[in-house]
């Protein structure tokens, strides 16, 4: 069976409050053996760190998102160092700029982003990067994070471009800081083709996958809800768009998403 790692989700979110449990039999009956749980507001980093402690293939992390950047204050920021600091949670995020939709003002979102970097320095934890029609803006704020976290010293990544929109050209270089780029189910729309581009163009080491669920499903899903178990139509959509078996990318994104947040998969624990 394939072995998969959704490496960003909203599970702990409202549209899962119904049936989460077989939202995570359906993942584990599909080979998922890890979700990660993204918060983006105070409410939603405690239910995430909630939620994941009810199953162990779940990983919690928390963060404020760029749209809410605007009402953070140093309290907010002085708790959420604290939850990140907590052994269970495996990075700092979700974080980042948003240019597109503008929800919070630009200045508001480069200071909660600075804020929320130092943080994971501070922890020496990973970062999980939202950025849209921000990809050339964050990069100043990316590279001066790159250079001051430990995690490279570990051989680790200092993070993850989440559901990267950028162009091929781009994710290279965050890649070249030691960002991991995420790839969504999105990569099987037909007018996606810079996705499949980047899948192509960028080493597998440096790739791996997500659902953000409840958003953004599959082609032959669209217009429903997300769910970790379709994680596998990312990893179906880059095994195309670089012409190998769909097992040795789910093999190899699973790895990389362990070494990412800090992790072993369940089964590989218990062998050791
Ligand atoms: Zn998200």
């Amino acid at each position: 069976m394939m072995r998969l790692f959704d490496s960003h989700s909203h599970i702990q979110e409202k549209p899962f409050a119904g049936d989460i449990g077989d939202v995570l039999a359906r993942a584990t009956r599909a080979g998922v053996e890890g979700i990660a749980v993204c918060g983006f507001d105070a409410e939603s980093n405690q239910a995430a760190i909630a939620l994941a402690a009810t199953s162990p293939i779940l990983v919690p992390t928390v963060g404020f998102h760029p749209h809410d950047a605007g009402e953070v204050t140093s309290a907010m920021l002085a708790e959420l160092e604290s939850l990140a600091r907590l052994p269970e949670v495996v990075a700092v995020g979700e974080i980042g700029l948003d240019f597109y939709r503008d929800l919070s003002p630009r200045e508001d979102q480069r200071h909660a982003l600075d804020e929320q970097l130092a943080i994971a320095v501070r922890v020496a934890k990973p970062v999980c990067v939202h950025s849209r029609a921000a990809e050339e803006e964050i990069y100043p704020h990316l590279a001066a994070y790159a250079s001051s976290s430990p995690l490279p010293g570990a051989g680790r990544p200092v993070g993850v471009m989440h559901c990267f929109g950028g162009t091929l050209e781009q994710a290279q270089r965050y890649a070249g800081l030691g960002f991991l780029v995420s790839i969504p189910c999105t990569i099987t729309y037909p007018n996606n083709a810079e996705a499949r581009r980047i899948a192509a163009g960028l080493p597998l080491s440096a790739l791996v996958v997500e659902t953000d669920s409840p958003y953004l499903p599959p082609q032959e899903l669209r217009g429903r809800r997300n769910e970790p178990a379709n994680v596998r139509s990312a990893v179906a959509g880059i095994a195309t768009a670089r012409g190998m078996t769909a097992e040795a990318v789910a093999d190899a994104t699973t790895a990389n998403a362990c070494r990412l947040f800090g992790v072993r998969v369940p089964e590989e624990a218990a062998s050791l």
